[in-house]
This record gives structure tokens, C-alpha cells and sequence, in this order.
């Protein structure tokens, strides 16, 4: 029979317990939170209501529901106050010796059916339970942050957790809306596991000036619809907190991904622990507070040596896939005077019949009006030839993802193009140095990695290599700005921001599933759930292509020599079998058609 679990305790109210014992008194259960110290409790109350506050303020709670949600959490710094309780849910900070301390003091407290779960991301739920002398009922219960808003818990199981009791904790994982996912004892769990090293490998792009924090934060919400950015996210997390995690997980499994980058400990040791200390990689309002201020970093404030940018009207694009019709599209939109190449009279016609269709969808669902329609129209115009191209501004090539083709292209435009024209490539792979080496004026070349579909996408990233000119940058970002689009710069290097952040999160899901701790489709509720992430990553490698990712995995392999990096075997076989995904019907999963 399951245990009536109506009393529940929370042991350390701070990012994290603050924000479980919220989510217990929303669901209705009496609620002890306790902390070590006045100063501490004062804290953790005070986190309760800025929170509670905040959805009142939202208008997704009322004032009288947020009076019985606190009026049902009782503080204390007594540990005899939670000799009743059914449940109690530890969330002190990550130190095993400290949560063992804890659990060895809850287990004499608590009645002999009580169960013990700890909040911990990445230690050992197992070394915690055999602190108490009942480890059949202890297990992990590991909430996200923000606990009111994250719908998702993992379960953690130890080789000695009784199956009743995670039944027990299933159902009030249930109770509380959250949705549970029960995983075995290894570090990081699933989500954890899978976001640690995409955090850490953020981190060390601020560290080593490959980005700014805000490009970086800026890139993977517009370019994968994450819901924040890593630097932010980490801030939110608690860098302290971020720090034992890596730890634990690098100890645990030796991936140098997962070595805490040395920024990390620096900022910890500084002082700057993220949003709960008012400063992290962001300076915020106050401790606690989501809101960012202005610092010393923030781009607006920094002294820039104002570069002249280069007059951009005529704008030349080269190609005729999908890419090179968005960006035409995008330009026209814009009032660019735009000339597109394709190879034949008829690609010319087919990109023409293209534009139009997509203009004419905007109208339709009313985001474009005829005027503007016909403007756009009058912008653009089709060649065969390359030669066309002398005149232009700026011309932006999108053709085949191949170092030879645009190799060569890149030489041919160096020759047709007056001194001083801008040559821009999309390539989203490739070394944008290599085709700047093949012109005369390599300080000209610049990388526009625009994101399918472009006319949606925000987001362009604007690569320079190590020719490339000031005012060339400069005048990229200019144009990107005219198009309505979010530019972010950084250098020529494998997977710029973007895919070299995702992929390897990829990758490493891949091996997740490889190693059985957890299905593709717990891997991919465990993201969206519990990260907010817009799809899962099997989702998500399945619409994006296997053998496109495995290309790109292997891309980054290759220049980074990381050995995380290398393509998880999975990956090779499915593609090698034909399993690429959605488009042919069947990659992790099957589609009908
Ligand atoms: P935190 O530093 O924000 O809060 C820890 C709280 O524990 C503080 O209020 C502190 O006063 C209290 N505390 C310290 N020693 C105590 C003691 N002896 N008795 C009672 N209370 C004590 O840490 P956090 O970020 O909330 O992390 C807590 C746990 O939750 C960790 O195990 C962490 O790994 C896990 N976790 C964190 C996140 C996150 O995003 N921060 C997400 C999921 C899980």
C-alpha cells in the first residue's frame, strides 16, 4: 500500500529549496522549510515571496492564493521540527560530505516510513543513502530550476531504493504537475549530463574572447530557441553550484568537457556566484533579482573606435538552393538592390517563382502588404552570369557546401569584382580563411552565416578570419542590422558559436542512449521539460538530418582533436544504414512517409 504523503520538509532554502518548497505549498502540502540560520531563513522566505510575487504580479496567481501558498510554509532552523514529516527533500549545496552530515541528522529525526530524497545533480545518491540506516528510502529527487516553472523531476534510483518508494515519489512528483523520469545513480543524470558540458564549453568561449557573453546568450536563443542563453543560464544555475557539478561529473567520468572551465572557479572564488549574488557572468539589480544592469562589459559601453563602414546598396547573391532564395528575399525586403546567379535560365525562373510564392504566402497571412510585396519585387533580378556581379556592394554566396566549388567561385569573383567589393560566404561549415586565401584581398572576406529558414531566422553569424578588415566587420553587422536580423561576431573557427555548442550536446545524447542509461524519448522529455528546450535532441537530430550532424560533428572532431568530440558510433552505423532521419522516413525513429 503507498504511504499518505501530506507533510513534506525542505532542508536548505536557497536557489533551488526555496523554489521546491514553493511548489510543494502550491500543491497543497504542509511545508517545513528549514536552513541553518536566521539570516538564512530571512533569505529563503524572502526568496518564497519575491517569487510568488512575481506570478501575482503576472496575473498568474491570486493574492489570496499567494497568502494560503506562504501561510502554508512553516520555517525553522530546528531540525527536531521535522520529526512528522512523510517526506523530506534536501537542497544544500553540492558537498557530499555536507548532504552525508544531513542525511545522518534527518534519518534520527524523521519517524521509520519517512522517505529521504535529495535534490543533488550530480553526487551519489547511493553514497548519500548509506549515511542513514535506511537507504531503501532514500532516492533523488531532482528538481529544475525554477522549480514552480520547470514541469519536469528525475527520479533517481539507487540499486538499493525500494520500488515502493520511488511508486511513492512518482505520484507526488504527479501531484506537484511534474512530470517524473526515473534514472539510475550516475552523474549529471539525464539532463544534467547533456546541458553540463554545452555550459562549460559556453564558459570557455566568454574565457577565451572567442565571443561576447551577450553573442554568445544571443546565438543559441535565436538560433536554436533555447529559452536563455548559456552565460545567463549559468548565472541563474549558480556558479558555485555549476562548478561542483562539472566537478563531480568530470571526476566521475574523466571527459575533459566536462573539467570546470577556470573561469568558472575564478568568479566562484571572486565572489561573482551568479543571480543569487547579484553578479556573473551579468551584474543584476540586486542579489536575486533577473535583472540585468549595465557594466563595464555591456557593448554599448564600451569604447568603440567608431570603424567607417562601406556604402552597401548593390548586393549580389550567388546560388539558387533554399538558403540563397532566403537571403535574397531577406535583402529585397530590405530595399537592397539585389541580383541574384544562377547556373541556368530556368534556376533563374525557379528562384523567381520562389521569391514570389514566399511573398506572396507573407501577404496572405498578412505580414507583408501588396505595396511592400511589389517593392521587394522590383528589387530583384536574375543572371547567368557570374560577370554581372563587377557592380555590386556586397555579394553573398550560397551555393553547395563544398571547399572546392566555392574555392573556386571565391577566385572567380575576386577576379570580376571591382576593388573593395565585400565577398561574403553562408557556409555553416567550411573555413571561411580558405576562401579568403583564394582572392587577392582577403581582407574582404567575411563569414554570413544566416540559419534556415532565413527569412524567420534572427539570427546571422558574422565570422571574420584573421585577415579580415575592421570595417568589413563593421560593415557586415551594419547590413545585418538593416535586415532586421540579430548579428553575432565571432572568428573563423569550426561550428562559429552556434553548432559548435549544439552538435556535441548532440553527440553526446547519442551516447547516452548507446550506453542504455536512458530512452531516446525519456533523453528527449528529460531536455524539453526539464530545460525548456524547444525540441529533444533525437527530435531535433532527425529534422536537422543524422548524416548532415554527423558531417558536422566530424568537422569539429577534426579541428578541435577533442576526443568528446568524436562521433558517437550510433551515429556513424545509423547513417552508414540509411537511417538519416525525417527526410528518408526513419533516423531515431519512424515516420509514414
Ligand atoms: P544554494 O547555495 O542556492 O542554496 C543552498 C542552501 O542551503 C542555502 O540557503 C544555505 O543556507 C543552505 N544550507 C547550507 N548548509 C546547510 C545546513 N547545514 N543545513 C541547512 N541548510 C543549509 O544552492 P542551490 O543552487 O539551491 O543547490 C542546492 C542543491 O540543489 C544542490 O545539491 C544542487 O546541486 C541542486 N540543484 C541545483 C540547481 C540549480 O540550478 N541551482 C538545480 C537542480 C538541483
Amino acid at each position: 500500500m503507498s504511504r499518505e504523503i501530506t507533510k513534506v520538509g525542505v532542508v536548505g532554502l536557497g536557489t533551488m529549496g526555496a523554489g521546491i518548497a514553493e511548489v510543494f505549498a502550491r500543491s497543497g502540502y504542509d511545508v517545513i522549510g528549514l536552513d541553518a540560520n536566521d539570516a538564512a531563513i530571512e533569505r529563503g522566505r524572502g526568496h518564497v515571496e519575491g517569487s510568488t510575487g512575481r506570478a501575482v504580479k503576472r496575473g498568474k496567481l491570486s493574492e489570496d492564493e499567494r497568502a494560503a501558498i506562504i501561510g502554508r510554509i512553516r520555517f525553522t532552523s530546528d531540525y527536531s521540527d521535522l520529526a512528522d514529516r512523510d517526506l523530506v527533500v534536501e537542497a544544500v549545496p553540492e558537498s557530499l560530505e555536507l548532504k552525508r552530515e544531513i542525511f545522518e541528522q534527518l534519518d534520527k529525526v524523521v519517524g521509520p516510513d519517512a522517505i529521504l530524497a535529495s535534490n543533488t545533480s550530480s553526487l551519489s545518491v547511493t553514497e548519500i543513502a548509506v549515511a542513514t540506516a535506511r537507504p531503501a528510502q532514500v532516492l533523488g529527487m531532482h528538481f529544475f530550476n525554477p522549480a514552480p516553472v520547470q514541469a519536469f523531476v528525475e527520479i533517481v534510483r539507487t540499486v538499493v531504493t525500494a520500488p515502493d518508494v520511488v511508486d511513492d515519489v512518482q505520484l507526488v512528483a504527479k501531484r506537484l504537475g511534474k512530470q517524473p523520469v526515473v534514472v539510475g545513480d550516475k552523474a549529471g543524470f539525464i539532463a544534467n549530463a547533456l546541458l553540463f558540458g554545452y555550459l562549460n564549453h559556453a564558459a570557455s568561449m566568454f574565457e577565451t574572447k572567442y565571443a561576447t557573453r551577450e553573442d554568445i546568450d544571443a546565438a543559441m536563443k535565436l538560433g536554436c530557441g533555447l529559452p536563455m542563453g548559456p552565460l545567463a543560464l549559468l548565472d541563474l544555475i549558480g556558479l558555485d553550484t555549476a562548478y561542483e557539478i562539472l566537478d563531480t561529473m568530470y571526476k566521475q567520468g574523466r571527459d575533459r568537457l566536462h573539467a570546470p572551465s577556470p573561469v568558472l572557479k575564478q568568479m566562484v572564488t571572486a565572489g561573482l556566484r551568479g543571480r543569487k549574488t547579484g553578479r556573473g557572468f551579468y551584474t543584476y539589480e540586486a542579489p536575486n533579482s533577473p535583472v540585468v544592469v549595465a557594466d563595464s562589459l555591456t557593448p554599448a559601453l564600451i569604447d568603440d573606435a567608431s570603424v567607417v563602414t562601406r556604402p552597401v546598396h548593390r548586393v549580389g547573391v550567388v546560388g539558387s538552393g533554399t538558403m540563397a532564395t532566403g537571403i535574397i528575399e531577406v535583402f529585397a525586403k530590405a530595399g537592397f538592390d539585389v541580383l541574384y546567379v544562377a547556373r541556368s535560365d530556368d534556376k533563374v525562373a525557379k528562384v523567381r517563382s520562389a521569391l514570389e510564392r514566399s511573398l506572396d504566402k507573407a501577404v496572405v497571412r498578412g505580414k507583408l502588404s501588396e505595396v511592400d510585396r511589389a517593392a521587394a519585387l522590383a528589387c530583384v533580378a536574375g543572371t547567368t552570369q557570374l560577370d554581372d556581379m563587377s557592380d555590386r556592394d556586397l555579394v553573398v554566396e550560397a551555393v553547395v557546401e563544398d571547399l572546392a566549388v566555392k574555392t573556386v567561385l571565391f577566385e572567380a569573383l575576386d577576379e570580376i569584382c571591382a576593388t573593395g567589393t565585400i565577398l561574403a560566404t553562408t557556409t555553416s561549415s567550411l573555413p571561411v580563411v580558405d576562401l579568403a586565401a583564394a582572392t587577392k584581398f582577403p581582407q574582404d572576406v567575411v563569414g554570413l552565416h544566416f540559419f534556415n529558414p532565413a527569412q524567420v531566422m534572427k539570427l546571422v553569424e558574422v565570422v571574420s578570419t584573421v585577415a579580415t578588415a575592421d570595417d568589413v566587420v563593421a560593415t557586415a553587422v551594419a547590413v545585418c542590422h538593416r535586415l532586421g536580423k540579430h548579428p553575432v561576431t565571432c572568428n573563423d573557427r569550426a561550428g562559429f558559436i552556434v553548432n559548435a555548442l549544439l552538435f556535441p550536446y548532440l553527440n553526446d545524447a547519442v551516447r547516452m542512449l548507446e550506453a542504455n542509461y536512458a530512452s531516446a524519448d525519456d533523453i528527449d522529455t528529460a531536455m524539453k521539460m526539464g530545460c525548456g528546450y524547444p525540441m529533444g535532441p533525437f527530435e531535433l537530430l532527425d529534422v536537422v538530418g543524422l548524416d548532415v550532424s554527423l558531417a558536422i560533428q566530424r568537422t569539429l572532431y577534426l579541428e578541435f582533436r577533442e576526443p568528446g568530440f568524436a562521433p558517437a558510433p550510433r551515429l556513424e552505423h545509423l547513417v552508414t544504414a540509411g537511417y538519416v532521419g525525417r527526410k528518408a522516413g526513419r533516423g531515431f525513429r519512424s515516420y509514414d512517409a
